[in-house]
């Protein structure tokens, strides 16, 4: 009785749980984010300001490439490489069946033919040889998505691109951040493998302003030129309009704000990794929970993510699989006691209506129609309190291992 009050007390106490909590963040940074953004309004410089040029000089120096153009969001910076590399209609290009739309979405509006192909069942990333089945003569792109934070397998994919003379596009909308070492110990940032990474600034992502942003990398001049052609109408001379491009820019009010936090993106990660270590903890002898691996490069036989050579995986999401079939009464009790989850993604791609295509057959796809139906997003965020994680995870243990 007694330790049944001290529990509720406990309950009571704790912070209200947040799926993504931008508040505390926020309040964290405020005296510097109040006064820059204050002095943007004063200068009146919104657009293509000097912030947006001293944010895209720190991003390269971070990321260690040398161009990075910003946009207005993920979804513009997929579409746009895909513009830049000059795709025409009725080229293939290859992506995860298990994403979120974004990614095919710009494929298909660019009247690019769409492959879906199913992911890998212990990283959630695109498989390699479900890559190498799907490549034709057709085939020009392979855009690996780094999901939930993992970096996808950037050592098979540049390889199998190379040898087939594909470009890669890195979905980086939710891994900025992480780093990728490959076999000979060279290491880089993910979405500065590919000949163009794209990533998002939404305010949820691990590095999110406070509106809509994004931005493109890439290592190679030429492609970076013709890009920030395409960002502003195609010009390249004012008035001069050489392609048909779009409107697509960061604004000096994202800009102050992403300026403000990415000296912390590191820290960010950190606390991201380090809330997903102790949730991974707290699940260890749970049979039909599998927690999320890190494992990316060969070096590693540890498979904890967590290691310094696994700095592979910035935790976007935590994300569990729930192997016996109590993901959806997990999800109803999650409901009932007003806590904060996520079913990232409950629906493949190859079966959502926009994207349907009779070239599909259901028995490629099993990885990824098994994955909608276990998988449960678990707050995650750089404000979790131990308190909070612990009282999610006996919540999950109550109903997953009754
Ligand atoms: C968020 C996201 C995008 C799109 O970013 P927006 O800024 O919302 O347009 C693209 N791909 C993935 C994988 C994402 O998570």
């Amino acid at each position: 009785m007694y330790i049944c009050n001290y529990t509720s007390f406990k309950v009571e106490r704790m912070k209200k749980i947040q799926m993504v909590d931008v508040k505390s963040k926020y309040e964290k940074i405020k005296t510097q984010v109040d006064s820059s953004v204050l002095e943007v309004i004063e200068s009146g410089a919104f657009i293509n300001g000097p912030e947006v040029h001293a944010f895209q000089k720190e991003m390269e120096d971070y990321l260690g490439v040398k161009h990075v153009i910003p946009c207005a969001n993920g979804t513009d910076a997929l579409q746009i490489a895909m513009m830049g590399l000059g795709l025409k209609p009725g080229d293939e290009v290859i992506t995860a069946d298990f994403t979120f739309a974004a990614t095919v979405e710009v494929i298909a509006l660019l009247q690019l033919t769409p492959v879906l192909v199913d992911v890998d069942p212990v990283s959630y990333n695109i498989d390699i040889e479900n890559i190498k089945k799907a490549i034709t003569p057709k085939t020009k792109a392979i855009v690996p998505v780094h999901l939930f934070g993992h970096v996808a397998d950037m050592e098979s994919i540049m390889q199998l691109a190379k040898e087939h003379n594909l470009y890669v596009i890195e979905d980086n909308a939710q891994a900025i951040g992480a780093n990728y070492t490959f076999t000979d110990g060279k290491n880089q940032k993910a979405g500065t493998i590919g000949d163009v990474g794209a990533t998002s600034f939404f305010p949820s992502k691990n590095l999110g302003c406070y509106g809509d942003g994004g931005a493109i990398f890439t290592n190679n001049d030429q492609l970076a030129h013709t890009i920030r052609g395409i960002v502003n109408h195609g010009m390249y001379v004012r008035y001069h309009h050489d392609v048909v491009g779009v409107n697509s820019r960061l604004d000096s009010i994202q800009a102050t704000i992403l300026r403000a936090k990415l000296p912390h993106l590191d820290a960010y990660n950190q606390a991201r990794q380090e809330a997903a270590r102790k949730y991974s903890k707290a699940f260890e002898d749970c049979p039909s929970i599998i927690t999320p691996t890190a494992k990316n490069n060969q070096d590693c036989d540890k498979s904890c993510g967590f290691c310094a050579t696994c700095d592979c995986h910035v935790f976007h999401q935590y994300t569990l699989r729930i192997t016996n079939g109590k993901r959806d009464e997990l999800a109803k009790r999650f409901q009932e006691e007003g806590l904060p989850f996520g079913i990232y993604y409950p629906i493949p791609l190859h079966l959502q209506k926009a994207y349907k295509d009779e070239r599909y057959k259901e028995e490629n796809f099993q990885v990824t129609n098994r994955l909608v139906d276990e998988v449960f997003s678990l707050p995650m965020h750089t404000e979790l309190e131990d308190d909070q994680i612990a009282h999610l995870a006996t919540i999950v243990k109550e109903v997953v291992e009754a």
